[in-house]
């Protein structure tokens, strides 16, 4: 188990609240711990070793970054991946491992946990915040008295699955979302549609060819495919660091080119089913779902925290308060994000942060994805750290003045 910094925080300060036990929100736990803050439950309504999408809706055969990535374990490297993975299985093996497993990533976040020595409760769903002035988590198993809440809810925690308008009138046994479990035993035989060109689509192609279905077809709304994966271009400490100074308009600029092309697979996950001779990509192509026998939606998620439920109780500053009416027009993407502050704070609330793919318009690349997700969370973690300090400054201020351990003995210096 690690040492960390001891715990300075004066006791009857509430535990922090973390809702989200995946990568993130390990990540800022991790991120607390070092900083000496301790008090910390995350909640999950998962059940143990099923946060995240990894060995349930990931579909792909191994992480698509690189084994050498830090992640959560930015400022911790005995943490990191490798050295975990080193210890299990030997350095011969991690030589020879290409990309990470998505069970043994899996493995690793749990052991995380585990060094960590973090308290989650599982199976516990957030319903409900209320804030006045401290904050009030409701959850399905009682409620949360607490001065800080992080929102480390995942890819879909700030607006849920984007879903085609058709599906509102769609028999709900013939699509799922790719974030969706799907019994791909019941596809064998059938003809499938699969509606985007991102990865998690590829992936779920995948399973299904292998699994035996009829046919896949993959729709593609463009003439061609996108192959310039533009984020890969965005994971170095510079941007990481940098990016929340930049003007709005800058901010919007990079995001707009960042994440233009995010529906780019890996090339592993095109290979998988290049070899399917009944795989095909239809082009320029809008789906008529009737003549389908299941179609699988890799249509992304939204950020729309009008469909967040247990937000609907507060207050939330959007990018759509700061922008002009021809920024509207030009980055119609960029209105519903949370406008956040320097270290990920809901506006005007403060005391809620905002931890997941919604904050990247305001801070970049640094709340989602491994690469960058270090960097974020010490930047959290350390908004918490000093609102601490400043609202304790005072008792801080009386320890100083009281502070009177001696270094040595003054009669050391007599005779
Ligand atoms: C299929 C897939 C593959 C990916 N592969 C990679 C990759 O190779 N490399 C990379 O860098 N990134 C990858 N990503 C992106 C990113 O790393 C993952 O999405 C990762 O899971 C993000 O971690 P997270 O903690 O933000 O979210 P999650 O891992 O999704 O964790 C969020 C947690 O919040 C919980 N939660 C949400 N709402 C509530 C609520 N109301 N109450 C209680 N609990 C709640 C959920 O149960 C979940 O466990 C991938 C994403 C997906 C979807």
């Amino acid at each position: 188990m690690i040492e960390f910094q001891k715990d300075w925080v004066p006791e009857n300060y509430p535990p922090i609240i973390i809702i989200g036990a995946g990568m993130a929100g390990i990540s800022v736990a991790l991120e607390l711990k070092r900083l000496g803050v301790s008090k910390i439950i995350l909640l999950d309504e998962n059940e143990k070793g099923h946060e995240g999408p990894w060995i349930t809706t990931a579909r792909m055969r191994h992480l698509r970054s690189g084994k050498n990535l830090l992640g959560p374990a930015t400022n911790y490297p005995e943490l990191s991946f490798s050295n975990y993975y080193q210890r299990k299985y030997g350095n011969q093996s991690w030589e020879t491992l290409y990309k990470i497993p998505n069970e043994i990533w899996n493995d690793y976040l749990l052991w995380l946990r585990e060094e960590l020595d973090i308290t989650v409760e599982n199976k516990t769903r957030v319903l409900r915040i209320d804030s006045q002035e401290q904050l009030w988590v409701h959850t399905n198993h009682g409620t949360f008295e607490t001065e800080k809440v992080v929102l480390a809810t995942g890819r879909h925690g700030f607006g849920g699955l984007k879903l085609p308008d058709w599906t509102k009138s769609f028999p709900r046994e013939k699509y799922a979302h790719t974030s969706e479990p799907i019994d791909f035993e019941k596809l064998k035989g059938k003809k499938i549609a699969i509606v985007g060109t991102g990865a998690s689509g590829w992936d779920a192609a995948g399973v299904a060819l292998e699994i035996g279905a009829g046919s896949v077809d993959m729709l593609c709304r463009h003439e061609r495919l996108h192959n310039v994966n533009k984020a890969i271009n965005i994971t170095f400490s510079g941007y990481e660091i940098g990016y929340y100074f930049l003007s709005d308009e800058e901010k919007l600029e990079f995001a707009n080119i960042a994440y233009q092309n995010k529906a780019v697979p890996p090339f592993e996950s095109v290979l998988r089913v290049k070899g399917f001779s009944n795989f095909h990509i239809l082009y320029n192509c809008d789906l008529i779902p009737s003549e389908y026998d299941f179609v699988i939606l890799a249509t992304g998620f939204e950020v729309n925290v009008e469909q967040v439920p247990y937000l609907q109780n507060l207050k939330i500053d959007l990018w759509k308060n700061h922008l002009s009416e021809l920024q509207k027009d030009n980055y119609s993407f960029a209105s519903r994000y949370p406008y956040l502050g320097e270290n990920f704070e809901l506006l005007p609330n403060k005391n809620i942060y905002c931890f997941n793919y919604a904050a990247t318009l305001s801070h970049g690349l640094i709340s989602s994805d491994i690469p960058g997700i270090g960097v974020g969370a010490e930047r959290l973690a350390k908004g918490i750290v000093k609102d601490i300090f400043l609202k304790y400054k005072s008792l801080f201020y009386q320890r100083l003045k009281d502070f009177d351990a001696a270094e040595f003995d003054l009669k050391l210096l007599k005779d």
